[in-house]
């Protein structure tokens, strides 16, 4: 990286959010910096959970299967074609992630440089913005940041062999990104319509989670407290109770497997095993990755929370309350209406952060163009 080098614009995180930015930035022309992340700053990433995506239209393999086999019929490997019919390829986040970067290699790299690595602060200028990272400083007149956040995960004392207690997360790591741990009812809630699902949580959001399962599914479902007595309304504990959603507080000890990754059920200390096939963790955020919008005093959303848990309010633009920083993707919050944690948002917000950064730049090329 050139650090006297100047770029249209900087785009900090390498999921979903950053690489839908990095691409609309490198179709518009513009000079553009992705800062992709480290490897460490991936693995506590949400990017890395994200194994079959099945949510969106046109991410589907039928797409590809059906291409393919028409070509290898066509050509007179049947068969080949009869062998790709009966294939299931996952689209997963990291593949498009690895797709969107050889693009930008491959078709723009004239005006785009990638740095595998993070940026680790982030100041502002007369013009703009530094953005700090191991090869020195970059600047812009504008930023966008898709840095993400992390979901709080479940807790476990494990009871081994000898009856000793382990605090572990491992009992729950062989059904995580198999689509048996789940951590988002719009992505893959789907998946449990026939059968029992527990929601691991205790908090109203959780039971308006479990709520949502047995509407749409009608299928068993169990609210889990592991440990902690949920705190619901009057309301909802009514609900529970005519949905037959049994609450139960108790410390989890183990998930019970029938084969790998499979989940077949779930152990307390001090009440009988539950049979389950789903357990979705509904136990909110545990770290919203907002350091660099701390950094320049970018206003947060939900005062009630820690600093570290808080997204990035942004407004339809995706431009938080500095002007020029924007934020997509999971870290951002809209000001004036809700917003999903999903694929199809972070892109959406991608653009729309994107074309407001390329309008104004644009704006003043015209501006600059009319005065000469
Ligand atoms: C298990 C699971 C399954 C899901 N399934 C689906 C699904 O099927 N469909 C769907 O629509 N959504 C799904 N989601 C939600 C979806 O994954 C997220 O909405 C999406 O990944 C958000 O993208 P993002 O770019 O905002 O953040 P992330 O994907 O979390 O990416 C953040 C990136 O920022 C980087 N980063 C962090 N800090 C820095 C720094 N200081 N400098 C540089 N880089 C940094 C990280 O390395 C990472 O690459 C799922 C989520 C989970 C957890």
């Amino acid at each position: 990286m050139n650090t006297e080098t100047d770029y249209d614009i900087i785009i900090i995180g390498g999921g979903i959010g950053g690489c839908a930015a990095a691409l609309r930035g490198a179709q518009n022309g513009m000079r553009l910096l992705l800062i992709t992340g480290s490897r460490a700053s991936h693995r506590r990433s949400r990017s890395q959970w994200v194994h079959n995506i099945d949510n969106m239209i046109g991410l589907n393999d039928g797409v590809i299967t059906d291409q393919v086999r028409t070509s290898l019929e066509k050509a007179g490997f049947g068969p080949a074609a009869a062998h790709i019919a009966g294939e299931h390829y996952h689209f997963n986040n990291r593949r498009i992630i690895d797709n969107t970067l050889q693009r930008l290699e491959r078709h723009y790299a004239a005006w785009t440089t990638i740095l595998r690595g993070d940026a680790t602060g982030l100041v502002r200028t007369p013009d703009g913005f530094g953005v700090e990272t191991e090869e020195g400083i970059a600047r812009s007149p504008a930023v966008v940041l898709a840095t993400g956040i992390m979901d709080e995960q479940p807790h476990f004392e494990i009871i081994d062999r000898s009856g000793q207690g382990h605090g572990s997360l491992r009992s729950i790591y062989p059904f995580a990104n198999r689509g048996v741990a789940l951590y988002c009812i719009r992505c893959e809630g789907h998946l449990t319509r026939n059968d029992p699902v527990a929601v691991i949580g205790h908090s109203e959001t959780a039971a308006q989670i479990a709520f949502m399962f047995h509407e749409r599914y009608r299928n068993p479902v169990y609210l889990l407290g592991n440990g902690t007595a949920a705190a619901l309304t009057g309301t909802s504990q009514t609900l529970c109770e005519k949905y037959g959603i049994e609450i139960i507080p108790n410390a989890i000890t183990r998930f019970v497997s029938a084969e790998v990754g499979q989940l077949c059920g779930v152990e307390f200390g001090g009440r009988p095993e539950i049979k389950v096939r789903f357990a979705l963790v509904a136990l909110g955020t545990h770290r919203a990755y907002n350091d660099l919008a701390r950094a320049v005093e970018a206003e947060l959303a939900s005062g009630d929370l820690p600093p570290e848990q808080r997204q990035v309010l942004i407004d339809y633009r995706g431009e938080t309350s500095v002007r020029g920083l924007f934020a997509v993707g999971d870290l951002a919050l809209r000001r004036d209406e809700p917003m999903m944690k999903q694929i199809y948002t972070a892109q959406e917000y991608a653009v729309r952060a994107v074309d407001s950064i390329d309008s104004r730049r644009r704006k003043a090329f015209r501006e600059a163009a009319l005065a000469s």
